[in-house]
C-alpha cells in the first residue's frame, strides 16, 4: 500500500555562486560550487516522506554517478525506488548560476527524465494502490498525462504542480483534482495576474486550486465554496528553494490522512516555513516531528 505516488523528475542541481552572472562571451570567477540533488518530482517525494507519508517514486535516473546519488537521496529519506528506472545515459541536470542579489539563471537538461515518455508495466498497478498521485511538468507531457489518466481510472486523487510554467492541454486539466501553481504559474495558466481572480478562472477547469504566494501564504479555492487565505508563518527566510515542493509534499500527506483542508494547509505552510529557514533543497525539508512541534 502506497499512500503517495510521485511521477516526476530527478535532477542533479549544479550550482555556481557568483558575484554577478557572466554576460555572453564573458568569463567570471565564482565563489563556490555545489551539487545538490533536486528535481521537482524527487523534491516532492522527499518532502512527503519526511512529513510521514508512505511514498513511492516513478521516474528515471541516469546510469552515471549522479544517478547513484539521486537514488540514494530518495531511499535515505524513506522513498520506495522500485519503479525508479536507471536509463542508459546521463541523469537530468540543472545548471544554476546564483548571483549575490539572489537572482538566478538556470539551464535544465532533462537527461534520463526525457526517457520517461509513458507509463511502463507496474506503474499503473502502483498508482492504483495510492490515495494521491503527485505530478509536475519536468517529465514529457505524454507521461504526465498517462499518469493522471491512470490515477483517474482508479479513483486516485491527482495533485498537479504546473511548473515549469507553460500552457497546459485541456485533457490534462480534465484529469487534475487539485492544481497547485505559484502566483506566476497561476498567471501563465489563467492569463490573469490577480491571484483570487486567477483562482476563480482556473476553477472552470479543475475542481480545486491552491495558489502559493511565497511569504504571503496561500489561497485555496474550491468550486462552489468561499476561497480561503492561509497566511505563512513569519520567519526569516535564508533560502526559499523547494519551498513549493515542501508545501505540496506535506499537503498531500495531511489530505491523505483525512485532515480538513484548512488544517492541512496550515500544516503544509508550517513545513514550508521550516524549509525556507535553512539553506539547500531536499536537505532543508523538515521531518514530521519538526512540523508538529513548530
Ligand atoms: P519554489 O519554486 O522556491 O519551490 P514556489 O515559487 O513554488 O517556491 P512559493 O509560493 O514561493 O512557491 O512558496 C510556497 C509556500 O512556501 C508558500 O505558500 C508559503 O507557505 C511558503 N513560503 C515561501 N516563502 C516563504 C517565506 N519567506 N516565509 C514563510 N513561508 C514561505
Amino acid at each position: 500500500m502506497t499512500g503517495i505516488a510521485v511521477l516526476g523528475s530527478t535532477n542533479m542541481d549544479l550550482v555556481a555562486y557568483v558575484a554577478h552572472a557572466p554576460k555572453r562571451g564573458e568569463t567570471v570567477t565564482g565563489r563556490e560550487f555545489r551539487t545538490i540533488p533536486g528535481g521537482k518530482g524527487a523534491n516532492q517525494a522527499v518532502a512527503a516522506a519526511r512529513a510521514g507519508g508512505d511514498v513511492a517514486m516513478i521516474g528515471a535516473v541516469g546510469s552515471d554517478d549522479f544517478g547513484v546519488r539521486l537514488r540514494r537521496t530518495l531511499v535515505s529519506s524513506g522513498v520506495d525506488d522500485d519503479l525508479l528506472r536507471t536509463a542508459e545515459g546521463p541523469s537530468g541536470t540543472a545548471h544554476i548560476v546564483v548571483d549575490d542579489e539572489g537572482g538566478n539563471s538556470i539551464v535544465v537538461i532533462p537527461g534520463a527524465n526525457g526517457t520517461v515518455t509513458s507509463l511502463v508495466p507496474g506503474d499503473e498497478a502502483l498508482i492504483a494502490t495510492a490515495d494521491t498521485l503527485l505530478l509536475q511538468l519536468e517529465l514529457p507531457l505524454t507521461a504526465v498525462l498517462g499518469g493522471a489518466e491512470a490515477a483517474r481510472r482508479h479513483g486516485v486523487r491527482t495533485v498537479l504542480t504546473p511548473a515549469p510554467a507553460q500552457p497546459l492541454p485541456p485533457e490534462l486539466l480534465a484529469v487534475t483534482d487539485l492544481l497547485v501553481p505559484n502566483e506566476h504559474e497561476a498567471a501563465t495558466l489563467s492569463g490573469i495576474a490577480d491571484p483570487p481572480a486567477a483562482a476563480e478562472a482556473l476553477l472552470r477547469q479543475v475542481p480545486e486550486v491552491v495558489i502559493t504566494l511565497g511569504s504571503a501564504g496561500s489561497l485555496y479555492a474550491r468550486r462552489g465554496a468561499e476561497p480561503l487565505t492561509v497566511p505563512a508563518p513569519h520567519v526569516t527566510a535564508v533560502d526559499t528553494t523547494a519551498a513549493g515542493d515542501t508545501f505540496v509534499g506535506a499537503l498531500a500527506v495531511a489530505l491523505g490522512e483525512g485532515r480538513p483542508v484548512q488544517q492541512a494547509l496550515i500544516w503544509a505552510s508550517a513545513a514550508a516555513a521550516l524549509c525556507v529557514q535553512r539553506p539547500g533543497a531536499s536537505t532543508s525539508m523538515p521531518y514530521r516531528t519538526e512540523i508538529d512541534a513548530s
